[in-house]
């Protein structure tokens, strides 16, 4: 199943992704929900970022090759850090360049979303908190996180974490999906969700021995190689196999 979460004139709600439109339902899947009659044609409705977090906990360094081209060794254990819920924007919602970085640069990753209250989850039990998996843009002004190596600031600025267009719940990250950046069409990353060095039991595991994770809240994965700037004008597509592309502009005020 895909979940979408959308605006139509009615408000924002939440829907399902069927061959003929959009399924609208009542609720939340994140704690009841309930289907209706009412099925939207795509083009009726505006697609949200599918949640709306608490907070976005990431995973650095988590594939070697990205470890490799920023002048770094695999880490021993995951190394976390947060992104602010303000950071969040959905499909289609504008990237915007601050005033403070020249250097902004585009992470393509899978994220997962955790389905229920959550602390203390053993890799063997994850899957059962795990709602499902989006796509996540960690956008990074990497000029800033370079300088005095406060990856919140450089990570964290509004925009900075775009999430979507929907959740799939039947993804299987052990499957050996592709995750891909193209800006403008061409392509930047090509990873799979194989090539993560602590996969996500672990990374459930290791996250929710420090923190509870609500319903909604994100675990970003890590990224591939091949970071690089994004500008004013760009267009940038976050594809994952089988959840679809996440494509945002950019833009410098
Ligand atoms: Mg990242």
């Amino acid at each position: 199943m895909k979940i979408v979460r959308v605006r139509n004139p009615e408000g924002i709600v939440y829907g399902a992704v069927e061959p003929e439109g959009i399924r609208l339902y009542k609720g939340s899947p994140l704690f009841e929900w309930e289907s209706t009659e009412v099925v939207a044609p795509f083009d009726s409705v505006q697609l949200l970022s599918p949640v709306f977090p608490t907070k976005i906990v990431a995973i650095g360094r988590n594939y070697a090759d990205h470890a490799a081209e920023m002048g770094s060794d695999v880490p021993d254990a995951p190394v976390i850090f947060l992104k602010p819920s303000t950071s969040v924007i959905g499909p289609g919602a504008p990237i915007v360049i601050p005033p403070d970085s020249t250097n902004v640069h585009h992470e393509a990753e899978f994220a997962v979303v955790i389905g229920s209250v959550a602390r203390n989850v053993r890799a063997e039990d994850a899957s059962s908190i795990v709602l499902g998996y989006t796509a996540a843009n960690d956008v990074t002004a990497r000029d800033l996180q370079r300088a005095d190596g406060q990856w919140t600031r450089g990570k964290g600025f509004d925009t900075f974490c775009p999430l979507g267009p929907a959740i799939e719940t039947e993804f299987d990250p052990l499957e050996g999906l592709d995750v891909l950046c193209r800006v403008n069409d061409e392509v930047r990353q090509a990873g799979k969700t194989t090539d993560l060095v602590f996969g996500v039991a672990e990374l459930i595991e290791y996250v929710t021995r420090v923190m509870t994770m609500l319903p909604g809240d994100v675990i970003l994965t890590g990224t591939p190689s091949g970071v690089g700037p994004i500008v004013d004008g760009d267009i940038v597509d976050v594809e994952v196999q089988s959840i679809g592309v996440l494509s945002n502009p950019v833009v410098k005020p």
